[in-house]
């Protein structure tokens, strides 16, 4: 599939990997937006929130317990950090596979900014 994240998931394009399951992986995002900026996503491809499915809801759920965990270890629960998904075009969403935004480590700018 030519899928950049499906890609990163099975290894052919390299990534600086924090967090690895069978079902989820988390990685510095190349263009970081603030100090801590990591994505998680499903290793199963699902290209947008738009196309979850019930039976997904397990999967969905452990991408945030996922980002809670790594917020936890990368010191920045306490602080405060913000999850975003982008869907579409108007959400901005330009990778094709689900995945959670997880910024922190500074206080990040106002949410509807454009
Ligand atoms: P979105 O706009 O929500 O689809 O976000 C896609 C994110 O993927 C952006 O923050 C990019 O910086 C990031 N990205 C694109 N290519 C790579 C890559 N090869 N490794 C890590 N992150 C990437
Ligand atoms: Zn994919």
């Amino acid at each position: 599939m030519d899928c950049l994240f499906c890609k990163i998931i099975e290894g052919s394009i390299p990534s600086k990997k924090v967090f690895e399951n069978e079902r989820v992986l988390a990685f510095q995002d190349i263009q970081p937006a603030a100090p801590v900026h990591i994505l998680i996503i499903p290793k199963k491809h699902i290209a947008t929130m738009n196309d979850i499915e019930t039976e997904d809801g397990a999967l969905i759920g452990e991408l945030f317990l996922t980002a809670k965990q790594i917020a936890e270890e990368q010191g920045i629960a306490e602080a405060g950090y913000r999850l975003i998904n982008n869907v579409n075009k108007d959400g901005g969403q330009v990778v094709y596979h689900l995945h959670v935004h997880l910024l922190g480590g500074k206080k990040v700018g106002p949410l509807l900014a454009e």
